[in-house]
């Protein structure tokens, strides 16, 4: 039997995106260790008060791309980095730092194709 055994190949696919998400979690709390907790463009100076107002900023604007060095990293003030997000409008389409801190959004659509399959049913 040479057939692709579907339920392995599910689960190899679920374990890899599951450590590309663990890997990719953790970048915040590494950039907050490896910098000092200062708004890269206004400069503002943050404490544990209001850490979560700064926030990563990734200098490709690709949030997988993490190297251990941090050199990809930048840490900006919700402010900053919804400016230097502004300026990717263009071509992103998309707004602010959302885009870019949110969970990958599902790339398929399972409903797609609901409506035309109604529509030659209907016909
Ligand atoms: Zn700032
Ligand atoms: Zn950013």
């Amino acid at each position: 039997m040479t057939t692709i055994d579907q339920t392995r190949l599910d689960r190899i696919v679920a374990e890899a995106r599951r450590s590309a998400e663990q890997r990719n979690a953790g970048y915040r709390e590494r950039a907050l260790r490896m910098y000092p907790w200062i708004c890269g463009r206004c400069t503002r100076e943050f404490t544990r008060a209001n850490l979560r107002e700064l926030t990563v900023h990734h200098r490709n604007h690709n949030h997988d791309d993490n190297p251990a060095d941090g050199s990809n990293w930048e840490l900006l003030c919700v402010y900053c980095h919804d400016n230097e997000h502004a300026r990717q409008l263009d071509y992103t389409g998309v707004s602010a730092g959302n885009a870019e801190d949110a969970p990958a959004a599902a790339t398929s659509n399972p409903f797609a194709d609901l409506k035309a399959r109604l529509q030659k049913r209907g016909a």
